[in-house]
């Protein structure tokens, strides 16, 4: 039997690391951002897990803070020309826009999982699967 996470850095752990949210050791994905169908150490189906923008979100507001301000801070300091800024910067961007979105979709949805955060479904009662009390240490 796998050990089940239920500590927020467990789960911050898992997801970063792009682990299972349960278990922390089964891949979360099968491709670059696609999700494998379930854990394969703990058995837990991944389709509640739905990050929708989120991670792209997070990370656009991180990569555009990141590289227009070292933009800003070269062209204040040396004003390089144009050509400067487009060797600099673009390889920046893919760096800092495709290199964390992976750990970040696995962030939220060791978040989404830990929280246990679904949509709201008017009308009937909540899932009794999930109990709303977490054991924190
Ligand atoms: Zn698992």
């Amino acid at each position: 039997m796998t050990e089940t996470i239920t500590t927020l850095s467990g789960a911050i752990t898992a997801g970063l690391s792009c682990t299972c949210p349960r278990c922390g050791q089964g891949r979360l994905f099968a491709g670059f951002l696609k999700l494998q169908p379930r854990c394969e150490r703990c058995g837990l189906d991944y389709g509640f897990a739905d990050s929708g923008d989120g991670p792209a979100v997070f990370v656009m507001f991180l990569a555009g803070a990141i590289v227009v301000g070292a933009a800003l801070v070269t062209e204040i300091l040396f004003k390089p020309p144009y050509w400067v800024h487009a060797a600099l910067w673009l390889p920046l961007i893919l760096l800092v826009t495709l290199g964390p979105l992976r750990p970040m979709k696995g962030l939220m949805i060791a978040l989404q999982y830990h929280h246990r955060a679904a949509e709201s479904r008017f009308g009937q009662p909540p899932d009794q699967k999930y109990d709303h009390e977490h054991q924190e240490p």
